[in-house]
C-alpha cells in the first residue's frame, strides 16, 4: 500500500500506535463515529470539521494515526505525498487534485492523506511560484466545498506549519490543528509496547522501564521502532550464531540483554 494514491482500507489499528489517546478520542468524534452513525450526526445537527493538519516533529505517529483512523472507520485511504503531487504533474496538477477529490468522492467513506502538505501550499509568491499557486487554488475550490463531498475527509501533516499558508488554516479546509508531539518517557514505553505486537518480546523484559532510560529521552516513534529492530536482530543473531549447539526446542526471544545492546548502539 505504499504506492502513491493506492487506495484501500489501512491494516494500521489503534493497537499499533502507541501513546496520543487525546488525538485518538478527536478522530473518534470527529471522523469515525461520523462515518458509522451518520444518521445521528445528522439527527442532532452537528457541523462536521472535515479537515485536519497534523503538524509536529518528524516520525511521532502523523501518517500512523491517519491510518488507524481509516481503519477504524473501515474507510477507504488515498496517501498522497505533496512534492510529488506538485513534481510529477507539473502543468498538470490542478487536475490531478480535482482527480483526486473526484476519485475520494467514488470510494467513499475514504480519507484523504496530504503527506507533507506544506509543499503544496506554501505561502504563495514566496517559495513555488505559480505552480503552487495554481494548485493550491484549486487545493482551496476542493476543500471548500466540503458539501458536495460528504464522506470524504481530509487530513494534512506536516512538520513546518509555519511556512503554510495561513488561507489554507481556516475552518473548513485544514481547519482543525493538532500537535502530534515527541512522546513522553511513559508515552515511550506505550510505543515500544506497541511496536511489540508483532515481535517475539520476552514476557520478563519491561518495556516501560526502558522507555524512561536516559538513553531513550528525545526518541521519536521512529527512532523507537530501530531500536527494536536492533533488539531483534541482536536475538536473532544470538539464535543462528548457535543454533548447532542449542536444543531447539529453546525458545528464543527478544531479551532485555539484547535491548541493553541496542540502547547503546543508538545513544
Ligand atoms: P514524518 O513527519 O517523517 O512523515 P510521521 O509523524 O508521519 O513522520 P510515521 O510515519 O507515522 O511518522 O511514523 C514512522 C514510524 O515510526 C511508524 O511506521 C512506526 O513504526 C513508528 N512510530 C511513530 N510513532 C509511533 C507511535 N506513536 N506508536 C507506534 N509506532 C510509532
Amino acid at each position: 500500500s505504499r504506492r502513491e494514491g493506492f487506495t484501500a482500507i489501512p491494516n494500521v489499528k489503534w493497537e499499533d500506535v502507541g501513546g496520543l489517546d487525546c488525538l485518538r478520542k478527536e478522530f473518534d468524534r470527529y471522523i469515525v463515529r461520523c462515518i458509522k452513525y451518520p444518521e445521528d450526526y445528522q439527527d442532532f445537527g452537528v457541523d462536521l470539521e472535515t479537515g485536519f493538519l497534523l503538524y509536529g516533529p518528524p516520525g511521532c505517529g502523523k501518517t500512523l494515526i491517519a491510518k488507524a483512523v481509516a481503519n477504524e472507520a473501515g474507510a477507504n485511504f488515498i496517501h498522497i505525498k505533496g512534492p510529488e503531487l506538485l513534481n510529477k504533474y507539473v502543468g498538470e496538477s490542478e487536475l490531478a487534485v480535482r482527480t483526486l477529490f473526484s476519485r475520494a468522492r467514488t470510494c467513499s467513506p475514504c480519507i484523504l492523506f496530504f503527506d507533507e502538505v506544506d509543499a503544496l501550499t506554501t505561502k504563495r509568491g514566496k517559495e513555488g511560484g505559480w505552480v503552487v499557486e495554481r494548485l493550491l487554488n484549486q487545493l482551496l475550490i476542493e476543500l471548500d466545498g466540503a458539501d458536495q463531498r460528504r464522506g470524504v475527509f481530509v487530513i494534512g501533516a506536516t512538520n513546518r506549519p509555519e511556512v503554510m499558508d495561513r488561507a489554507v488554516l481556516r475552518p473548513g479546509r485544514f481547519g482543525k490543528l493538532l500537535y502530534v508531539p515527541l512522546p513522553s518517557p511513559d508515552e515511550r514505553g506505550l510505543i515500544l509496547q506497541a511496536l511489540a505486537r508483532k515481535k517475539p518480546v520476552d514476557v520478563s523484559v519491561d518495556l516501560r522501564a526502558i522507555g524512561r532510560m536516559e538513553a531513550c529521552k528525545n526518541l521519536s516513534g521512529a527512532d523507537l521502532s530501530a531500536l527494536m529492530n536492533e533488539a531483534a536482530m541482536a536475538a536473532l543473531e544470538e539464535k543462528l550464531t548457535c543454533s548447532e549447539s542449542c536444543s531447539d526446542l529453546t525458545p528464543w526471544t527478544i531479551k532485555t540483554s539484547h535491548f541493553e545492546r541496542a540502547v547503546g548502539k543508538i545513544s
